[in-house]
């Protein structure tokens, strides 16, 4: 039987709301490459690792599925962490590999990929253009690489994050981001909830989706300016259909998608 390739330590698995996860995982023996903000790295287990309590038995009755279960997940940390990668994401209940990431404990071994790879990075955007960043759930995950790398040295530019989930408990980092936009003034942090009549206490903040907050123009008072292309980037993850509705909402005021060809001002990441 052939060994499975195991290459990394779990370090912690904190379940932040139900079915939501930070994940820390260490290499075992070897360095982490370094890697850009918004890059995502490959993780891998068995079909035989156990699945979370909540997520649908696994009743796949295919008889190849010897090898790893692998999927992308984009990095939370800091690029200047060096000693573990962070993940934050949800457990697909039907899902192959999201419900076994859910089961891990601190000490369980798994794989990891050796390099981190992807385009969802600040390095297409000018250095002197305002960042927007918008997500549902888990797609907050890249832009809280981005925030712990870049803020304390980019001072100068304006980054605003948009996170759209369905209750206030589901909304990670959120902790972290209301310190964060205390320390930097540059930073405006905008949480926003779909489903406000299930919340105790109840919520005071936005409600509905991200496109209803971007539709109110939250970045135009308190930055004194409407972000317009080109001194203005948005950058969107998550949801494919929240990051259809986005772009198109965007393209309706002048904003482009970018790609590698044709240079534009909308940078997106779709999850599945
Ligand atoms: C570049 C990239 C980065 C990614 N980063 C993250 C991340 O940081 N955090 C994260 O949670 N996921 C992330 N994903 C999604 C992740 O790779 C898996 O698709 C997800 O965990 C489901 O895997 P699974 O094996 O459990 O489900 P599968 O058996 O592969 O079933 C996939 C199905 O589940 C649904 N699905 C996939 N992802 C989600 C989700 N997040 N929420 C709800 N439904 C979903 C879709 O309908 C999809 O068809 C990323 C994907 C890509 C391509």
């Amino acid at each position: 039987m052939q060994q499975t390739p195991f290459n990394a330590i779990v370090v912690s698995n904190q379940e932040v709301a139900p079915g939501v996860f930070i994940l820390r995982v260490a290499p075992e023996g070897w360095t982490l490459p370094p890697f850009k903000p918004g890059q995502f790295a490959v993780l891998g287990l068995p079909v035989e690792a156990p699945r979370h309590p909540l997520a649908d038995p696994d009743d796949d009755p295919r008889p190849d599925r010897s090898g790893l279960l692998r999927r992308s997940y984009s990095i939370a940390s800091s690029s200047r962490q060096k000693r573990y990668v962070e993940f934050f994401f949800s457990v697909v209940r039907s899902g192959d590999l999201s419900p076994r990431l859910g089961a891990l404990r601190p000490g369980d071994r798994l794989w990891l990929s050796p390099k981190f790879s992807g385009f969802f990075t600040l390095d297409q955007v000018p250095a002197e253009a305002n960042v927007i960043m918008v997500a549902t759930g888990t797609g907050l995950a890249p832009y809280m690489s981005m925030l712990r790398s870049f803020l304390p040295e980019q001072p100068g530019r304006r980054f605003g994050v948009i996170h759209g989930a369905r209750h206030s408990w589901d909304l990670g980092y959120r902790g972290e981001l209301e310190a964060l936009q205390r320390r930097h003034a540059n930073l405006l942090y905008l949480p926003v909830i779909s489903a406000p009549t299930e919340e105790v206490p109840p919520w005071g903040g936005l409600v509905g989706r991200v496109q209803d907050v971007w539709r109110q123009r939250p970045f135009d008072a308190p930055w004194g300016v409407c972000p317009a292309p080109p001194h203005t980037h948005v950058l969107l993850c998550g949801n494919p259909a929240m990051v259809e509705s986005m772009s198109a909402l965007l393209q309706e005021e002048g904003f482009r998608e970018h790609s590698r060809l044709a240079p534009g001002e909308i940078h997106v990441e779709r999850y599945w």
